[in-house]
């Protein structure tokens, strides 16, 4: 049955016609309507990055031109009227077919993506028309959504229905945009709309009806169109979109009758503008906590522009029947030129015609895009029941197939938004400047943080460092002080004792009480005594033991044993002997020692008229012997029941300890000034110059240099060793000499003549000042005791001699190398080196010749010091006088900021 044959209208009589099976059977048995574009992963406010062409993408994707039909139902007046006759046309919607109807034997079936009956609701027709095109706009690419039908056939009911007292009615348009705005991201995109009236070649403005004659324009580059005269209105919510409808509908009411018109021989096109913001997946904005990508490489916005096109057509008939409702022929063909270029646009794209005749007018120019360029198109043909319209019915579908084989390159059109890149970049800017401020002052502030920390610090240690110092130097003091009691408690307990005064005083103080010496004498002798007599005893026992042994020479075994024993007990005898005579030895060594100190004793206490019974000897030589042998023999009387001659020739006697002794005498009798005069003119300071100068042995040299000290204390006497080159003779001495006591005692002999006004050159030029230094080399602190008197002497005798003009020029102790050993032991630990030196240090300061040397070798901080700490209140004063006097050092200490 030829009703029944399935007419693909390849090669047939509709040759024109080619149902979309035959060259493209896959896109036929779709079920779908939907797009084959790959799904996008937008979302609104943050869509991926998918570079298309403009923002040199990939090529676009395969999208051929949908098409669905729809039928609409009978209407009051075709119920009536076509009552006797079936509908023109028969739907097979599961198979997506229609039945056309030629007469009650012929029919001939189409095939399109779509076959919508009379009962397809809205939504559904929305769904499946619409939807997949709208998607699409929101992924960035252009889509159109075209009616196409006679007059009358529902393509305003489709498309342009508010559907305001029943949802369910609402059309495309409506449901469109409801359906952008849900998706859209308000602070990052924005839908704008312009809705347009095509009427005889000219663009009227719905939404300002004024502006009736908007221009085209073409990007020569991109070929994009735009209507930048046309009104846009940003719509935000449907409320926004309804009433623009309203208002557009309302203009195209009125427009059309100042026009006498209809709407359905003008193009209704709504424009819908979505500009979206995407950034790409690796250009991701910093978040406010994300410190590390401050300096990351700033985001690209990308923006999306898209633009759903909904076109309610004028009615198709017009094509056919122009001037039919009593237009001129021109004005009618003016009124079809738009429809009739679009059908033969569409002929020949379909036929992959080399022109496609897309200027030929306002409507095609605007749906450039939408047939054969790159935005996803939907068609919907709407038709009739009606037989009486079986021709127009026809020939929609025909137009409609004839669509379906119109291809698309859907692209997306994207392009870097640089107004936004760069506000973006001035905001990240303006917040790295912020940042930067911000960890500027948090910085400042941690520097002055610890430079007040460190500050304080230092302070807090200077306070703790100058709270210690002044404990210690208050301990010191005490100590000082304390033992500086003591020390005069014991002399006056010593002089209350004894008396003992002169150069060898600290000697006989040293020795004790000469009661006790007489006292241990006594006892020694006592144990010396005991000691032979228990030898004695010992030797008698020996003997008996000997004879004892004789008498038993025969004792057998036993008698072996005893004398073994006998014999081991004589052994030890002879050894507790042998230990005797060394204890005897030792003792009697000791005792001519004490008996010797016990005469230095007697001497002393004879001296004060306590003691002055001692029995006379008859030589000087039997005198030093008897002391020797431990009789008791007073120096003070031998010194006059033997006379001094004597005594001095006896210096020179061959028996060294003979002249030992005598020497020892001289010294003791040169302590007292009484004898001293008498020495002298004996010739005594000239015979212990020659025995200075000529013996090796220490132990004299130490005696001797002691009677010399003594001797020195006398001026008289100074000039005389100096005139018999003593000066000279004491520097050598103090050069050779190792033993403390020797050093002592040079030293003390040097510091007497340092007193000397007179000598002072001298004693300079015969090395006195350099043996004076050197002999502090020892460290002994009653050596560096002399020294430091010696020092001080001079220093005194040559600030007189700078005072009374006699001497100029900075002082001979500092050209001398002084200064650093002066420096060096101001504040030595024993008091009597400390105090001499104090006195040399303001000395050598009382004269600005010596200021400066003074300065550099350290000397001022020492003056200062002693200014401040001395426990004497006229060396702390002196010191305080003579810094504030000298302008060298006053100068000096005001750059120190010091004040005493
Ligand atoms: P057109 O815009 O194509 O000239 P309209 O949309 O104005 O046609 O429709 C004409 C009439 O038909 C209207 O009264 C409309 O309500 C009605 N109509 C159209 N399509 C349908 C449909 N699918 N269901 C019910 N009524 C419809
Ligand atoms: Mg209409």
């Amino acid at each position: 049955m030829a009703s029944n044959v399935y007419r693909n209208g390849t090669g047939s009589h509709k040759g024109a016609t080619r149902p979309l099976a035959a060259s493209n059977s896959s896109n036929v048995k779709s079920t779908s309507f939907k797009s084959r574009i790959p799904p996008s992963n937008h979302s609104p406010g943050s869509a991926p990055l998918r570079r298309s062409n403009s923002a040199g993408g990939s090529d676009g994707v395969p999208g051929r031109v949908r098409v669905a039909v729809r039928l609409r139902p009978r209407n009051a007046e075709e119920s009536v009227a076509d009552a006797d006759f079936a509908d023109c046309v028969e739907l097979q919607p599961e198979l997506k077919r229609l039945k056309l109807r030629k007469n009650n034997w012929d029919s001939e079936t189409y095939e399109f993506d779509e076959v919508l009956t009379e009962f397809a609701s809205q939504k559904r027709v929305y769904e499946v028309v619409a939807k997949p095109v709208v998607e699409s706009v929101l992924d960035g690419y252009n889509g159109t959504v075209m009616a196409y039908g006679q007059t009358g056939t529902g393509k305003t009911f489709t498309l342009g229905r508010l559907g305001e007292e029943d949802t369910s009615a609402r059309g495309i348009m409506v449901r469109s945009m409801e359906e952008i705005l849900a998706n859209v991201s308000p602070e990052t995109d924005s839908v704008s709309v312009s809705y347009l009236q095509l009427y005889m070649e000219s663009i009227q403005d719905l939404l300002d009806p004024a502006n009736d004659n908007i221009s085209i324009v073409e990007d020569p580059k991109t070929g994009d169109v735009s209507l930048p005269g046309a009104t846009h209105v940003e719509v935000r919510d449907e409320r926004d979109f309804m009433e623009l409808l309203r208002t557009g509908e309302a203009h195209r009411i009125a427009a059309n009758t100042k026009l006498n018109t209809e709407s359905s021989r003008s193009h209704a096109i709504l424009m819908v503008h979505v500009k979206r913001s995407v950034l790409g997946a690796e250009d991701v904005i910093p978040s406010e906590t994300d410190k590390s990508s401050h300096f990351a490489k700033p985001p690209k916005p990308l923006v999306r522009k898209s633009k759903l096109v909904l076109v309610d057509l004028a009615g198709s008939e017009r094509v056919h029947k122009s001037g039919s409702e009593g237009h001129m022929l021109e004005e009618a063909k003016s009124i079809n030129l738009s429809l009739s270029a679009l059908g033969k646009c569409i002929n020949a794209l379909a036929e992959n015609s080399a022109h496609v005749p897309v200027r030929d007018s306002k409507l095609t120019r605007l749906l450039r895009d939408s047939f054969g360029g790159t935005a996803r198109t939907s068609l919907i043909v709407t038709i009739g029941p009606s037989p009486r319209h079986r021709g127009e019915t026809t020939s929609t579908i025909l137009f409609g197939q004839r669509a379906m084989k119109v291809e698309n390159m859907l692209r997306i059109k994207e392009e870097f938004d640089y107004k936004s890149l760069s506000r973006k970049l001035e905001i990240h800017l303006d917040k790295l400047i912020a940042e930067n401020e911000r960890q500027q002052k948090v910085f400042d502030d941690e520097v002055e943080r610890i430079n007040l920390e460190a500050l304080n610090r230092v302070s807090e240690v200077e306070r703790n460092f100058a709270g210690a110092l002044e404990k210690e130097r208050l301990k010191c003091q005490m100590e000082y002080m304390e033992s500086v009691k003591k020390l005069e408690e014991k002399m006056i307990e010593n002089q209350q004792k004894h008396g003992c005064d002169g150069f060898m005083q600290d000697k006989c103080n040293g020795e004790g009480p000469g009661s006790s010496i007489v006292e241990d004498v006594a006892e020694v002798k006592k144990l010396l005594e005991k000691e032979i007599h228990m030898r004695k005893e010992a030797q008698e026992e020996v003997n008996k033991l000997k004879s004892q042994l004789g008498q038993c020479p025969d004792s057998g075994e036993g008698g072996g044993s005893e004398i073994l024993k006998l014999q081991k007990a004589l052994a030890d005898e002879v050894l507790q002997k042998k230990k005797l005579e060394e204890e005897m030895i030792i003792l009697r060594s000791q005792m001519l020692q004490l008996t010797f100190e016990a005469d230095q004793m007697r001497r002393c206490l004879g001296r004060n008229g306590s003691a002055n019974a001692y029995g006379g000897l008859d030589s000087p030589m039997s005198q030093v012997r008897g002391s020797l042998n431990g009789h008791k023999t007073p120096v003070a009387a031998l010194f006059e029941q033997v006379g001094l001659q004597k005594i001095l020739a006896l210096l020179e006697s061959e028996d060294a300890n003979v002249r030992i002794h005598a020497v020892k005498v001289v010294a003791n009798l040169a302590a007292e000034e009484a004898n001293q005069e008498r020495i002298v003119e004996a010739g005594g300071l000239t015979s212990l110059l020659v025995l200075l100068r000529s013996y090796e042995d220490e132990n004299i040299r130490r005696v001797v240099a002691g009677a010399i000290a003594n001797l020195a204390m006398n001026e008289t006497n100074q000039e005389l060793i100096m005139i018999q080159g003593g000066i000279n003779l004491l520097s050598v001495t103090a050069s050779r000499a190792e033993d403390p006591q020797t050093l002592r005692m040079v030293a003390g002999a040097i510091a007497n003549l340092c007193g000397n006004d007179k000598l002072q050159t001298k004693l300079r030029s015969e090395g006195g000042i350099k043996a004076l230094l050197g002999m502090a080399r020892c460290g002994q602190p009653d050596v560096l005791s002399q020294v430091a008197r010696g020092i001080a002497n001079f220093a005194k005798c040559e600030s007189r001699a700078s005072t009374n003009g006699i001497k100029s020029g900075r002082s001979v102790l500092i050209d001398d190398g002084a200064l650093p050993w002066i420096v060096q032991n101001a504040n030595n630990d024993s008091s009597p080196i400390r105090r001499h030196i104090e006195l040399a240090l303001c000395h050598l300061a009382q004269h600005e010749v010596n200021a400066k040397d003074m300065i550099s070798g350290g000397a001022l901080w020492e003056l200062v010091r002693i200014s401040r700490d001395c426990s004497r209140e006229d060396i702390r004063s002196l010191a305080r006088r003579t810094l504030n006097l000298s302008p060298i050092f006053r100068a000096e200490m005001r750059r120190l900021r010091i004040e005493v």
